[in-house]
C-alpha cells in the first residue's frame, strides 16, 4: 500500500522502525526482532539504510520479508550522499522487484573529510527528483522540527524543505523531539510556508540514557528539564528507565493524537518489547 493513501486517511496511524544488522551473523536476530514487531500489526514499518550502525545491503531483504510474511506495508529508507546514479538505480530496481512501494529519500550524513566536489547528489531533493522520474514509488522525506544541524536558520531549512516537497515528497517524517510544543510550532511554520503534505511525528522511547545525550547534542534535539530529571533519577536502573522512557513516549503520543497529529512513527530500535508496550498502552485510544 502507498503511504500517501494511508496517511491521508482520518484514521490514526502507528508505525515502527527497525534497522538492519551491522554484520551478517546478526541478521537472524534482527529479522526475528523485526518479525515480532510486525506481528503487532503496525500501520507500516520502516527499515533504515546505513543508519544506526546497520549496513545498507539488508534493507530491501528485511522490508520484503516483513511485507510478504506479515502483510505490513513497508517504507524502505534510501540515502544518496555517497552513491552514483547507477547505484541508486540498482537499488530502485531491487525495491521495485521486491514489491516495495514506499521510499524515504534521504541525503545521509556527509562523512567527515569527504569532498563534495564530485558528488552526484548533494541534497535529498535531488534524490527525490530522481526517484520521481523513475516512477512508481510513493516518496517521503525527513524534516527537523528543531532545524537540521547544518542549516544556518529555521527559515532556510524550511525553504529547502519546500523544495524537497516540490521535487516529489508526498509526506515527511520528523526527527525525534521530546517537547510536543516544538512540533506544533514547526507545523504552524511549515503550513504558513505552503507545505501541506502529511507530517509523521517521530517519537523515540528512551531506554538507554547513555547514548541519548550524545545523540541529542549531535542532532540538535532539545532535552526538556522534565525529561532530564527522569534520566537523572532512573538512568542507573535499566528496568526503571525503560518503564519511564516508555511512559514518557506514550504521554507524548497521546498528546499528539489529542491535538490532531494523526500519524506517529516510533523509533523502536529493534526492540519488540518496547513496541509491544507502547501499542498496549494505546489499545483503547487506537481502537477502531
Ligand atoms: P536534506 O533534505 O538534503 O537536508 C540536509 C541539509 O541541507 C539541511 O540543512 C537542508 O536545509 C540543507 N539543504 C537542502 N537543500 C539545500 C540546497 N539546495 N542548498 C543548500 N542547502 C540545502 N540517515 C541514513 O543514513 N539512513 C537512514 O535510514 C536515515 N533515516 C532517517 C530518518 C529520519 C526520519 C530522519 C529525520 C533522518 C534520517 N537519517 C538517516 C539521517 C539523515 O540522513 C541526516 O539527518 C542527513 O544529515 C540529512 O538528510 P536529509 O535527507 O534530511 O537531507
Amino acid at each position: 500500500m502507498k503511504l500517501s493513501t494511508l496517511l491521508s486517511s482520518p484514521t490514526p496511524s502507528l508505525s515502527f522502525e527497525v534497522f538492519p544488522p551491522k554484520t551478517t551473523d546478526a541478521y537472524e536476530d534482527v529479522s526475528a526482532a523485526a518479525s515480532a514487531i510486525a506481528a503487532l500489526s503496525p500501520s507500516y514499518m520502516s527499515v533504515t539504510y546505513g543508519a544506526g550502525g546497520g549496513t545498507s545491503e539488508y534493507t530491501v531483504a528485511i522490508a520484503k520479508g516483513l511485507q510478504d510474511t506479515y502483510g505490513v506495508p513497508t517504507l524502505a529508507h534510501l540515502s544518496c550522499i555517497s552513491s552514483t546514479r547507477e547505484e541508486i538505480h540498482r537499488q530502485l530496481d531491487a525495491l521495485k522487484e521486491a514489491g516495495i512501494e514506499n521510499i524515504l529519500a534521504l541525503r545521509g550524513d556527509v562523512p567527515e573529510g569527504m569532498s563534495r566536489d564530485h558528488l552526484t547528489y548533494h541534497y535529498a531533493s535531488e534524490l527525490t527528483r530522481e526517484i520521481a522520474d523513475y516512477g512508481g514509488f510513493c516518496i517521503g522525506g525527513a524534516c527537523y522540527p528543531e532545524g537540521h544541524p547544518e542549516s544556518p536558520n529555521a527559515k532556510e531549512d524550511i525553504r529547502h524543505l519546500r523544495e524537497k516537497v516540490q521535487a516529489g515528497c508526498e509526506f515527511l517524517t520528523t526527527q525525534m523531539f521530546f517537547d510536543n510544543h516544538i512540533l506544533y510550532n514547526f507545523l504552524y511554520r511549515i503550513r504558513e510556508a505552503g507545505i501541506h503534505v502529511p507530517v509523521v511525528a517521530g517519537i523515540m522511547p528512551v531506554t538507554n540514557p547513555k547514548s541519548i545525550k550524545r545523540i541529542c547534542a549531535i542532532s540538535g534535539t532539545a532535552l526538556p528539564q522534565r525529561f532530564v530529571r527522569i534520566v537523572e533519577h532512573y538512568g542507573d536502573n535499566p528496568e526503571a528507565m525503560k518503564q519511564a522512557g516508555i511512559a514518557y513516549a506514550t504521554e507524548q503520543i497521546i498528546d499528539l493524537l489529542a491535538n490532531g497529529v494523526n500519524a506517529v512513527h516510533v523509533y523502536s530500535m529493534n526492540k519488540p518489547d518496547v513496541a509491544m508496550q507502547i501499542k498496549s498502552n494505546l489499545s483503547a485510544i487506537l481502537a477502531p
